[in-house]
């Protein structure tokens, strides 16, 4: 049997670490008042905005860049149920961030759909409100595997919109990658289900693997233009450890816009919002202006053009460890802070201390390094895996 990776924890009830110190501090009383609502800022200015939370590190798709079946087999150890956070756990936590300033929540996993009742989390996570009364943007990325049974449950609990991820429309590269044999007609089964539901804007991403799919951008780009729904190319990242992740199988996005280019004029669109991760590329007009009937398509380039500088993502995983970047090999354990019979002063303001301490910029740093340095690769086992942290 293959051995589970383990993540490192910094738990904030424990007294030896020094995790513990942040969160003391962040229970004392005298520190209480200013930490547990407002805007956060780190180290390095960045806002806390967005917060992703993984349901399940489960998933039915065992694609070779995310969870290969050589270690995701069928005896691969997942959470055990109790280590799971719960609805209600999940919710608690997610109205303390709200009320730090985040505005956006993203449910993932592993694959978020195959956890049992989700729309119940979803109905509780849709009736937080911003300290302004405003609702936050709720939203999802799946596999489309589930979308067509589930969409309309999902659109009715309150869910906003949904990402489907979908690495191809031949129907052999696609079973080839999520490498179940699933057929892509369902997933775009589910993608027509959620548009008829009304879970849009719909964003499509595909992962490109240089000599796997690269052959699909076109195709891909064709059925999607003028859909209203937007795709985006992502580079093949060096999350995780199993994955064998090599510079060679990554396609720079500079590329990928490059081959766009020969087949459609692009222009450069400016950010949707602060912090965005996709650079948009509109199809261009006769006239060079942004064809918005023929839309957009995206390119999120963590490998080759790192956007550290103004992350302000977090990531809950499912036994409640926040991650503050993809790429971290430590999480701080809220679960335990929770089932300890803190309040929620208490857990917004640990989750205040643990912002304002934060430094990571993993991909930056990165860019600085020979491709094939221990630290620009898959080497290092206590890196998180995707499917843990959320994807
Ligand atoms: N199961 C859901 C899905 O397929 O969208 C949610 C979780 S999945 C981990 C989230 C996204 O991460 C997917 O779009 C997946 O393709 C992407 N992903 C996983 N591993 C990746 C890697 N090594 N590089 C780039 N993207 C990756």
């Amino acid at each position: 049997m293959t051995e589970r990776f383990t993540p490192r924890v910094i738990p904030i009830l424990d007294q030896r670490d020094p995790g513990m110190v942040l969160a003391q501090a962040a229970l004392a009383p005298s520190s209480r008042s200013g930490a547990t609502q407002g805007e956060l800022t780190d180290t390095l200015g960045r806002n806390l905005r967005d917060l992703r939370i993984s349901v399940t590190d489960k998933c039915n798709f065992r694609c070779s860049y995310c969870m290969p079946k050589e270690v995701f087999g069928k005896d691969y150890p997942y959470l055990p149920h109790a280590s799971l956070l719960s609805f209600e756990e999940i919710t608690r936590i997610a109205q303390q961030f709200v009320r730090h300033g985040v505005q956006k929540i993203r449910l993932t996993g592993g694959e978020p759909l195959l956890r049992k009742n989700i729309e119940v989390l979803i109905a509780q996570l849709a009736a937080l409100r911003t300290p302004q009364g405003k609702p936050i943007d709720l939203t999802l990325t799946t596999n489309g595997s589930l979308l067509a049974r589930k969409a309309w449950a999902l659109k009715a609990a309150g869910l906003q919109r949904v990402t489907v991820s979908l690495d191809g429309l031949d129907d052999a590269v696609f079973r080839g990658m999520n490498d179940v044999d699933f057929p892509v007609a369902r997933v775009l089964d589910g993608i027509r289900a959620a548009q008829d539901a009304g879970l849009g804007p719909i964003k499509v991403n595909m992962v490109v693997k240089r000599g796997v799919n690269d052959h699909e951008m076109i195709p891909m780009a064709r059925h999607f233009k003028g859909s209203g729904m937007v795709l985006r190319f992502i580079e093949y990242m060096d999350v995780g450890a199993t994955n064998g992740w090599r510079m060679d199988d990554v396609l720079p996005s500079a590329q990928v816009i490059e081959r766009l280019r020969a087949e459609w004029p692009l222009i450069a669109l400016a950010p949707n919002s602060p912090g965005e991760t996709a650079q948009r590329w509109g199809f261009a007009n006769a006239e060079g202006g942004h064809d918005t009937q023929a839309g957009e398509v995206g390119v999120i380039s963590s490998v080759t053009q790192a956007f550290c500088g103004d992350c302000n993502r977090a990531r809950l995983t499912t036994e409640g460890q926040l991650y503050l970047c993809l790429f971290a090999r430590q999480g701080h354990d809220l679960r335990s802070l929770v089932r300890s019979g803190a309040n929620d002063a208490d857990i917004a303001a640990a989750i205040g201390h643990i912002w304002h301490g934060r430094s990571d910029r993993y991909s930056e740093l990165r860019a600085s390094m020979p491709p094939d340095s221990a630290v620009a690769g898959t080497t290092d086992p206590r890196r998180a895996e995707m499917s843990y942290i959320g994807g």
